[in-house]
């Protein structure tokens, strides 16, 4: 519960990142608004949501950036990055492109973004089992190498949308505390 009339403590700013349709916008509307648009088109001009949630007594307000469609290598400007704590780096686990591209990202932000920023690598549409073509083990081994946090979500099902969110805010929280 948050009392909209309470002062806002910290504005944490994230960025998503990663290829075309690997599911940003959706993980976006899902955490946001709890939402899933099952056609939803290619995202134009840039944009963020923002929610507000409590931590510790805080009133945190999570300030989540969607790249405007520019998801093109190096398209994304380093206005997008500038003043982000955190990322999440997002790859549709059933294309393999998607998931070999992470390192481009990875190298892109870390040009770009504060070093202690706070990125979490996301395998988005886990509910997609049966057209897996990253095993879990890549993944895994990939953020672990690079000291990155991981999780599989599924923006339609809702799965770990919620826990990745929190996990990266409460990390920057317990960073900046
Ligand atoms: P973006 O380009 O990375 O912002 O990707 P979008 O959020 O626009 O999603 C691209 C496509 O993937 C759309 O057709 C979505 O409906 C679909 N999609 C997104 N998330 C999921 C998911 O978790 N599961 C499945 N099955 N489809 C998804
Ligand atoms: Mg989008």
């Amino acid at each position: 519960y948050v009392d909209f009339n309470q002062k806002i403590d910290y504005v944490f700013k994230v960025v998503l990142i990663g290829d075309s349709a690997v599911g940003k916008s959706q993980l976006l509307a899902r955490f946001a608004r709890n939402e899933f648009c099952v056609d939803s088109k290619a995202t134009i001009g840039v944009e963020f949501q923002t929610k507000t949630l409590s931590m510790d007594n805080k009133t945190v307000k999570a300030q989540i950036w969607d790249t405007a469609g520019q998801e093109r290598y190096r398209a994304v400007t380093s206005a997008y990055y500038r003043g982000a704590v955190g990322a999440m780096l997002v790859y549709d686990m059933t294309k393999r492109q998607s998931f070999d591209h992470m390192t481009r990202w990875l190298e892109e932000l870390r040009g770009h973004a504060d070093k202690n920023i706070v990125v979490m690598v996301i395998g988005n549409k886990c509910d997609l089992e049966s057209l897996r073509a990253v095993p879990v083990e890549d993944a895994q081994e990939f953020a672990q190498r690079e000291n990155l946090y991981f999780m599989e979500t599924s923006a339609l099902e809702a799965t770990n949308v919620e826990t990745a969110f929190f996990t990266v805010l409460t990390e920057i929280y317990r960073i900046i505390s």
